[in-house]
């Protein structure tokens, strides 16, 4: 696999950071609020998919598990969160 083929991901990624919650960055409001709202939960979920799906279209099998387990890991610590202040 060439890593060069991940490149049009950066942009989607570093475009869910800067707006992972409207309003502020995503530090600055602390941890706490990070593992409490729901906006930074659906944002840590979705990119989870994002990384989930993206690793489908790599051809080496190495990156993709990475990709896809990392994606998987995401929304799974996402439900976790979620799950614990219900
Ligand atoms: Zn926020």
């Amino acid at each position: 696999m060439k890593i060069i083929r991940l490149l049009p991901l950066v942009p989607f990624l570093a475009t869910l950071s800067v707006h992972a919650h409207p309003g502020h960055g995503l530090g600055e409001h602390g941890a706490a609020h990070v593992m409490t709202s729901p906006y930074h939960l659906a944002l840590l979920a979705g990119t989870g998919l994002a990384l989930w799906f993206g690793g489908r279209f790599v051809q080496s099998q190495l990156p993709r598990r990475i990709l896809q387990s990392a994606g998987v890991g995401a929304v799974l610590a996402a439900a976790a969160i979620w799950g614990s202040h219900l």
